[in-house]
């Protein structure tokens, strides 16, 4: 393992085990949406309020795999206080950098691999060795897609149907 490793390893086991924004939001008027992927038996459920086009607030609770919750964690402390449209901007960045979807070359989002640690998507950088294991992919969007399918007022998401 290289030191990089070892690092992205310690942010993805902090914030499993002392989640950031970890609970609820009094819904209505926050939104909230759940998420399953049955593929590992992960669940999130992510309350998000938006005003005037930004996300002032938002939260989540889950169980599953530490990828999963680490994951969550990480995307709520990204999105708080940022403008709807840079949310999606950011999910598309994310998946550019698990290696899935194309969306992100489009929209010039693109993940820039070696870019310094930390510049572009945060703590949610210590991800991106999950592109390796295509199995655990959806664990890492599982949280972001839950979260967009609130901000859209759908409430149930499961990756079995992407
Ligand atoms: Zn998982």
């Amino acid at each position: 393992m290289t030191q990089l490793d070892d690092l992205y390893k310690e942010i993805i086991l902090d914030h499993y085990r002392r989640p950031r924004n970890k609970g609820a939001l009094p819904v209505p008027p926050a939104h909230r949406g759940h998420g399953l992927n049955p593929l590992c038996g992960d669940e999130v459920t992510v309350d998000v309020l938006v005003e005037d086009g930004r996300v002032t607030d938002v939260a989540f609770e889950g169980r599953g795999c530490a990828i999963s919750q680490a994951s969550a964690s990480m995307m709520c402390e990204l999105v708080k206080g940022r403008a709807v449209e840079d949310v999606a901007a950011e999910f598309d960045r994310f998946r550019s950098m698990l290696g899935v979807d194309d969306a992100a070359t489009a929209t010039g989002t693109a993940y820039e691999a070696g870019a310094e640690p930390g510049r572009q998507l945060g703590d949610a950088e210590a991800l991106q060795g999950v592109k390796d294991f295509p199995s655990r992919i959806k664990c890492a969007t599982l949280s972001w897609n839950t979260l967009t399918g609130a901000i859209a007022g759908e409430a149930e998401f499961s990756e079995t149907d992407t």
